[in-house]
């Protein structure tokens, strides 16, 4: 009987919103792009800046992607109404498979229907009772909940900390009455999506290496942009031939419509194919899809351009920013964190931000730390040196008139 359960749901929804961590959502009415419009559920939308889409190289609504869809979905239909091992197996998904190994030079790749399928397929197939799974403390939601559904011993590493992992390896080494774990591996974001801070990867992986244990990369947030080609953090850090396992989405920099993979040595990805559940048990990607992420793909490997235009946007709001006051924190990545420390001033800057015609979002305790409240701000290559001005000028009347 429903009404109990609703009394009681009623009330947790009613201290969520009392506690100021309802997720209200903005409704978009044009494509995912530097400029949209945008309003509160069931108003009409003004036209905004948009600076908090993972839409990296402004691919989102590219022309090309979108004929690239279109023509997918003239000649190969709309799904495939299967599973891949039943008959939901087109050429496309194959040569996709191809071209994400070439990109990102691995042996084999195996798609899902999105990176968080990816995260829950890899570990339960590969690592049991006799094994140890290394994690970061911040590490995505994805991958911790991937790592739930194996029964490997799990470590956890405080964020980027290379003696607390050194630390977390002797302890998977003291496991089985010190014979360790018959296989160890080490999983990290590339990018942590709340910071934009890079994962220590040549430390990891020489870790890994002295500790004889794998290493796992979820490149999420850097896939198509960071490192020489694009093909990432592990390029970035020149270690990609010691990561064994990449995942990543195609749902940011890639396009951005949806879809993940996994990426990495053969015999990884050929096991992922017999016994990855989200592999086995859940919908082929849509061809129209699967063929766009394609021309995405074409798109980053044939032009540097998009990837230097989002680098020097990323560089100019950061220098602009910093020279108006705003305390931020350091890098280079295109995830630039507008830190305000407390939870209501960081939201009240949102709002003024919209006011002002600029969308941007506030993040607040548990998704940071207490007290370290922030605007995450996202370039993209589809901002101009205007845009950015903007951007800059809403922050300045914005802090003025929550200040005021
Ligand atoms: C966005 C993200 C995911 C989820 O990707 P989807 O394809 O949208 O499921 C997984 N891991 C990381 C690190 C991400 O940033």
């Amino acid at each position: 009987m429903y009404t109990d359960l609703k009394d009681q749901l009623t009330a947790e929804l009613d201290a969520i919103e009392q506690a100021g961590t309802f997720k209200h959502e903005r409704v978009i009415s044009t494509p995912q792009s530097g400029r949209i419009t945008a309003g509160p559920v069931g108003r009409d939308g003004t036209e905004v800046l948009n600076f908090c889409a993972n839409n990296y190289l402004g691919l989102a609504d590219h022309p090309e992607i979108v004929a690239a869809a279109k023509r997918a979905l003239v000649e190969r239909g709309f799904g495939m109404a299967s599973v891949r091992f039943i008959c939901g197996t087109q050429d496309l998904h194959l040569e996709l498979e191809r071209a994400v190994s070439a990109f990102l030079g691995t042996e084999d790749t195996i798609l899902f229907s999105s990176c968080f399928d990816a995260n829950g397929a890899v570990f339960a197939p590969l690592f049991g009772a006799e094994d140890a799974i290394i994690s970061d403390a911040l590490n995505h939601a994805s991958l911790i909940d991937g790592i739930r559904l194996s029964k490997a011993a799990r470590f956890r590493y405080r964020n980027a900390d290379l003696e607390d992992l050194r630390a977390q390896l002797e302890a998977a080494a003291a496991l089985r009455d010190g014979k360790g774990a018959r296989r160890t591996i080490v999983v990290t974001d590339g990018v942590f999506s709340m910071d934009g801070f890079l994962a220590p990867l040549p430390g990891i992986c020489d870790l890994a290496e002295e500790f004889g244990a794998l290493v796992m990369v979820d490149d999420s947030h850097a896939v198509g942009f960071m490192g020489e080609t694009g093909a990432g953090t592990p390029e970035h850090f020149g270690v990609s031939d010691r990561v064994d396992i990449y995942t990543g989405t195609f749902g940011k920099a890639l396009g951005g419509a949806s879809g993940g993979y996994v990426a990495g040595r053969r015999e990884i990805v050929a096991m992922l194919r017999q016994q990855g559940r989200p592999y086995l048990f859940s919908n082929s990607l849509a061809p129209a899809i699967v063929a766009a992420t394609l021309a995405a793909l074409e798109l980053v490997e044939g032009s540097a351009e998009l990837r230097a235009t989002l680098f020097r946007n990323a560089e100019l709001f950061r220098r602009r920013m910093s020279e108006e006051g705003f305390e931020l924190l350091p890098g280079q990545h295109a995830i630039v964190p507008v830190m305000f420390g407390d939870a209501a001033l960081a939201g009240r800057m949102a709002d003024a931000m919209l006011e002002n015609g600029v969308f941007v979002t506030a993040f607040s305790y548990p998704v940071v730390p207490q007290g370290e409240a922030r605007i995450r701000v996202q370039l993209s290559a589809a901002h101009s040196e205007a845009d950015i001005e903007t951007a800059v000028h809403a922050f300045v009347a914005s802090r003025a008139a929550v200040q005021g």
